[in-house]
């Protein structure tokens, strides 16, 4: 489908009269994005991993914050990039201004996991390893199992 918008200008030349939305082609309807607990042990690295096993997903990190992105287009953007419901739309799209939206965006995060096997890869140059753990946990518990 050919790009109903017009061709897409730089923000310093958008005219007063103008609003950015009208060159862009919804890109802040096409993904929402959920802060997740900062991961600090095993157990949290292993629920990202199974976020990551899903399709469209990513999970970033902001300013020290981690979120979960899931790349997902709004049923509600119509085929000229337009919000189907704008009379109705929900209070987080009302809130939303151009001010700082991805219009021109690069998507460069503090960091970028894309699949089970990049966060693994990070939590295991970052936590003890798993084996070991595992061994401590055992050999506390055989003098109960024992006595
Ligand atoms: S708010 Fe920004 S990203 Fe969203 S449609 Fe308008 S210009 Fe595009
Ligand atoms: S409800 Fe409208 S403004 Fe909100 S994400 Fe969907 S299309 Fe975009």
């Amino acid at each position: 489908m050919s790009n109903p918008r017009r061709k897409k200008v730089s923000r310093d030349q958008l005219k007063p009269s103008e609003c950015l939305c009208d060159y862009c082609t919804g890109k802040c309807c096409r993904y929402f994005s959920l802060p997740i607990d900062n991961p600090t042990d095993w157990d949290d690295f292993d629920a990202i991993r199974w976020y990551l096993a899903h399709e469209r997903t990513m999970v970033y990190v902001d300013k020290g914050q981690w979120y979960l992105l899931v790349m997902s287009r709004c049923k509600h953007l119509t085929g000229d990039y337009r919000c189907g419901i704008y009379l109705n739309r929900p209070k987080i799209c009302r809130e939303y201004t151009t001010v700082d939206c991805e219009y021109d965006g690069q998507w460069i995060f503090e960091r970028l996991f894309e699949s089970p096997e990049q966060i693994w890869e990070y939590a295991e140059a970052l936590l003890p390893p798993r084996r070991r753990l595992a061994a401590k946990a055992a050999s506390e518990l055989l003098p109960i199992v024992n006595s």
